[in-house]
């Protein structure tokens, strides 16, 4: 939206009283993100100047369409998720004094506003994430998402190239690329491209990127192409986040996952054979419904077996309009907390186990920023992703090393969440 705005000629300003247009781009798909959503409207709508409009973004509006003008008179136009691409022309309706509370998003539709030049954030800088396929065509029973992005539309391998060239010409080194199943991309193109296939055109033809992630992959649609492509192509790097959610089977089929947890192990232990150093991040969510102890013991007997690296754990949310809000059973909240606080109090000592292992790496490490007390770089290897995974902290050796180069490091020590490191005298450019 920020791009489009800005070819139109829109300038911006961080402080909202002096803005003409606020706007607020809403997640929505679990309560706590609709509180936080709610917040920042209000806040916002707090500091609106005489004649300021407010307009909400995104699954927010999406989700709530009936409610949301009712709940928020504060709001003075919607753009759903699939409206992006009409900001401007919402702006320009407003300015000549129309009226937009009666508007309602329609259905997600095409993707073409993605292909747009964008600019990433200023904070990002060395990275930036890349959307390759938006909505999501799986079911799972829990989910909001599917309702308020639609199903899955790829985008053309073409226009995700050209988009990595230009963020590649802007100075990205990193490209994280992030869809709500990125190993279910392409399935809806003609031709079907796969993710594998994308992914080595990206590394080939965009010489700028160093690095290319993966985030958020579905076991059951994780082939033998894209295992063998992560494991011969040096510039992806050997991280796979793997949201599993469970491991009993009878919760995974109420959860209307597509696999079982056989499966699902059998898939890491094919691709830790093929890529032995790969960091494997997962999710996994306590109180489903019908979630016995017996369940809860089988996900955590698998969580002790397979040894994620880093793992998340977050208690059931019954989410309204999905399936599972309605299924019987429920769980109570507290039992839930205290089994996904097993969980989590067993992976302390896994990660901590597991990042030990690490210690005599000697891995790049692209340092993005200086530690709070100004003595050492924090950055991060091909094992830690931005914003949810741990920093990596180095001293430098070198008064050439600075933001943005990305030396060999040998990691020193490690504790259950970050590493430190010792640059080395080899640049890894
Ligand atoms: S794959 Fe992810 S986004 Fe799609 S329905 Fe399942 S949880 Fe939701």
């Amino acid at each position: 939206m920020s791009a489009i705005l800005r070819k139109e000629g829109f300038s911006f300003t961080g402080t909202p009283h002096l803005a003409d247009y606020l706007i607020v781009n809403t997640c929505a798909f679990i309560q706590p993100a609709v509180e936080e959503a709610i917040e920042a409207i209000l806040d916002l709508a707090s500091s609106k100047k005489e004649g300021a409009r407010l307009i909400v973004a995104g699954c927010l509006p999406q989700r709530y369409k009936d409610e949301i003008f009712k709940e928020l008179p504060e709001v003075d136009a919607v753009i759903g998720t699939g409206e992006y691409g009409s900001v401007a022309q919402v702006l320009r309706r407003l300015s000549a004094g129309e009226s937009l509370r009666t508007h309602r998003p329609g259905l997600p539709g095409d993707v073409i506003y993605l292909d747009i030049d964008r600019q990433p954030s200023a904070r990002q800088g060395t990275y930036a994430y890349l959307k390759i396929a938006e909505g999501c065509s799986n079911a799972c029973a829990y989910c909001t998402i599917p309702s308020i992005r639609g199903p899955q539309r790829s985008r053309q391998p073409q226009a995700i190239l050209r988009e990595a060239s230009h963020l590649a010409d802007l100075g990205v080194r990193e490209l994280i690329l992030v869809a709500q199943d990125t190993t279910r991309y392409g399935r809806d193109l003609a031709g079907q491209p796969t993710l594998a296939s994308l992914l080595r055109q990206l590394t080939e033809k965009t010489p700028g990127i160093e690095l290319v992630r993966c985030l958020y992959f579905y076991a059951d649609a994780l082939t033998d192409e894209l295992m063998e492509e992560m494991a011969s192509n040096p510039k992806i790097a050997p991280y796979m986040d793997l949201p599993i959610q469970h491991a009993s089977d009878a919760v995974l089929r109420r959860m209307r996952r597509h696999e079982t947890a056989a499966e699902i192990e059998g898939k890491i232990h094919r691709i830790r054979q093929l890529i032995p150093e790969l960091i494997i991040r997962s999710t996994v969510m306590t109180g489903f419904p019908g979630e016995t102890e017996e369940d809860f013991r089988i996900l955590l007997d698998f969580v002790q077996r397979i040894r994620f690296d880093r793992l998340g754990c977050f208690v059931f949310c019954a989410e309204e309009g999905t399936p599972a809000a309605r299924m019987p059973d429920q769980v109570p909240f507290a039992t839930a907390s205290i089994r996904a606080a097993k969980i989590m109090e067993v992976q302390k000592q896994i990660a901590l186990e597991q990042n030990r292992k690490r210690i005599g790496q000697v891995t790049p490490v692209l340092f993005e920023g200086v530690d709070e007390r100004g003595i050492l770089f924090q950055g991060r290897s091909y094992g830690e992703a931005p914003d949810v995974d741990p920093l990596i902290f180095v001293a430098a050796t070198r008064p050439d090393h600075a933001i943005g180069s990305r030396p060999a490091v040998r990691i020193v020590d490690a504790g259950p969440y970050d590493l430190t490191g010792v640059s080395l005298d080899e640049h890894c450019e």
